[in-house]
């Protein structure tokens, strides 16, 4: 028995030696250590030894396969790193190639559209600024010339943090980014031309238009002998800059307590003839309020109405998004949803 396991040894171990192939060691493998390979059939034998050969051949027996086993992983190992070698070595390998690539990802539509805009109007002279998104009653209303019995300081408009509609003193989420305006006209004094881009919030029920969350940019320009012209001037070279074309506008009067005399800049409604749900069934989306500083903001703010005049107006970014993308419901904006961000993959 034992001249039989160390003749086991010696042959698998000259067999492994002259092995240069996963496939021979395999086969290898299969001689000596597999269900029908040769120790299993010697171990079978040692069923009739006597009980004190037994342990003792049994041991030895195990120390073989052990051994043989032992070699063979490490042969292995030298294979599979002989062919990584060679690989890498090789003309084919370019180890500069980019690897597999993940997913990409894109802006989005409200971001383009907000990057684009501070971009279009810092080339303007505009300076770009920002504030708190929880606003004082004072810079949200009182300073803007919303008096106390306004509709738009009406809780269903307004989402108060602190007091309410008629309180004073209270603290609201801002409803528009003209409070960034009261603040940089307190803060710098006239001249001053400045937009305020930003989130700003109202209690709103969502529709295909509307939504509780929605992002605005509002331009102000204080300065002497500030006329209308130039605040259309400003309007259409804004709008023909984010369109990359002049768009068909038309100029209507609005109301804004916060402007004498108040405009509104419409834009005709790409996604019908006619009129649709998006534009309300009037062919036209109102895109830029806007008008001539009322003289009371002025004085509030610390500015010699006498002295100087200005312009404000206001766009809404996601209008801009829908109408720039054909984007035609407001919430898909902050849907989460994938197939919609997917489509502006950069
Ligand atoms: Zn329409």
């Amino acid at each position: 028995m034992r001249e039989r396991l160390e003749q086991l040894r010696a042959e698998g171990l000259e067999a492994l030696s002259r092995a240069d192939s996963e496939d021979e060691l395999r086969e290898i493998e299969v001689r000596f250590l597999g269900r029908n390979g040769a120790l299993t059939h010697l171990l079978k034998d040692l069923g009739g030894l006597s009980p004190e050969e037994r342990p003792e051949m049994g041991k030895l027996a195990n120390e073989v396969k052990a051994e043989i086993a032992a070699s063979l992983e490490s042969l292995r190992l030298n294979l599979k790193e002989q062919a990584y070698s060679l690989e890498i070595s090789g003309s084919g390998f370019d180890g500069s190639l980019p690897g597999p690539s993940g997913p990409r990802g894109g802006v989005h539509p409200l971001t383009q559209v907000l990057w684009d805009l501070e971009d279009l109007a810092s080339r303007m002279g505009f300076a770009v600024v920002d504030g708190p998104e929880v606003e004082t009653e004072e810079n949200n209303f009182d300073a803007l010339n919303i008096s106390v019995d306004h509709p738009a300081r009406e809780s269903h408009d307004t989402i108060w943090v602190k007091g309410d509609s008629q309180s004073g003193g209270g603290l609201c989420l801002r409803t528009h980014t003209s409070c960034v305006q009261v603040r940089a006209l307190k803060e710098h004094g006239a001249p001053l031309r400045v937009v305020a881009p930003g989130r700003v919030f109202r209690q709103e029920t969502q529709d295909a238009t509307h939504d509780h969350t929605f992002h605005q940019m509002e331009g102000l320009v204080v300065d002497r002998g500030v006329g209308v012209p130039h605040m259309l001037h400003a309007m259409e070279a804004l709008l023909a800059g984010l369109f990359g074309r002049p768009l068909e506008t038309r100029l209507r009067p609005g109301y804004f307590p916060f402007v004498e005399p108040g405009f509104e800049l419409d834009a005709r409604c790409p996604f019908c003839d006619e009129g649709c749900r998006i534009c309300s069934r009037t062919g036209w989306i109102e895109l830029m309020p806007g008008g001539l500083v009322h003289p009371k903001v002025l004085d509030a703010c610390g500015v010699d109405s006498n002295v100087f005049s200005g312009y404000a107006f206001g766009l809404g970014l996601s209008r801009v998004a829908m109408l720039r993308y054909g984007i035609d419901d407001i919430r898909w904006m902050f849907s989460g949803d994938l197939r919609f961000l997917e489509q502006f993959r950069l």
